[in-house]
């Protein structure tokens, strides 16, 4: 189905050296798109080097939290491609308790460990959000994916408090963001994954009783992979989602579905 296709898209992958960002863009230079991979790590260059032979992969080091970063950024994806179709907004951290853990609840928490995940997850996206807006926006063109998540829809009580309030405050900005933008024909969605194995989710060191527990919240019974948001990662930047704008979706093995933990 050709309103599927992304084959000569110039997309911009944020987040980009490991996890999902990096399956994402992988995916991307699978189908023929000139990918632009931005992480604040320097593995952002091993990560493009392994998509060679592809139509094209560009590294840039650029931490999200920096708008003058992120303003060269973009304006170096367009002195090398001339565009930008399209944009996931995909960079993100975590690394704080939960209110379950020593240091994590509210009377607890740090405000620096708020600041330090609002600052990536909500200023950065904020920055990134800004300057491929004004670029789609001259165009008249463009799609807008950010790494949302389950944490942003409900209450989870195995995931910190900045991360719970930057992942809800993300859905109003793609929101709002999407009422603005429509009429320049740029959409901007929301993809909300539930627990994946990359650097910030997964199984890991967790204790085994952890690790059931997440289990148990999944209907799938497994945690998600970054090759399991692909599919729903192309939709949303290709023209077959051409009449979908401010949504949500959600992929986590059915997880939102439950309203208690299986046994
Ligand atoms: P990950 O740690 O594997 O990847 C995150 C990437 O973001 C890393 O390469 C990291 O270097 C980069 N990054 C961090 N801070 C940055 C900054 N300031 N500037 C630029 N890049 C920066 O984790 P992941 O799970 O692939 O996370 C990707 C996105 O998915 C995040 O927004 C995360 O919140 C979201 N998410 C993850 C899960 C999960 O269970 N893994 C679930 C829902 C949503």
């Amino acid at each position: 189905m050709d309103t599927l296709r992304i084959d000569g898209r110039v997309v911009l992958v944020t987040g980009a050296a490991a996890g999902i960002g990096h399956e994402i863009a992988r995916a991307c230079a699978a189908e023929g798109a000139v990918v632009h991979l931005a992480d604040v790590a320097d593995t952002v260059h091993e990560a493009a080097a392994g998509m060679t032979g592809l139509r094209a992969a560009v590294a840039h080091v650029c931490d999200v939290t920096d708008p003058e970063a992120v303003r060269r950024l973009v304006d170096d994806v367009i002195a090398a491609s001339g565009r930008l179709d399209v944009a996931y907004l995909n960079a993100g951290v975590n690394g704080v308790p939960s209110p379950l853990q020593p240091g994590g609840a509210i009377d607890d928490l740090p405000f620096a460990d708020w600041r330090r995940v609002l600052d990536v997850n909500l200023d950065g996206l904020f920055h990134c959000l800004q300057r491929c807006a004004g670029v789609m926006k001259a165009q008249r063109s463009g799609s807008i994916v950010v790494t949302a998540s389950t944490a942003g829809l409900r209450a989870e009580p195995r995931v910190s408090y900045p991360y719970v309030v930057s992942k809800a405050a993300v859905l109003g900005l793609v929101r709002q963001a999407a009422l603005e933008l429509a009429r320049f024909g740029v959409r901007v969605n929301a993809l909300a994954p539930g627990p994946v194995v990359t650097g910030i989710g997964g199984p890991g060191p967790r204790p085994a009783a952890a690790v059931a527990a997440w289990e148990d919240s999944v209907p799938m019974r497994r945690w998600g992979t970054p090759a399991d948001l692909t599919g729903l990662a192309l939709l949303l930047a290709s023209d077959a989602s051409g009449w979908m704008t401010g949504g949500t979706y959600v992929a986590d093995g059915g997880a939102t579905a439950l309203t208690q933990v299986l046994s």
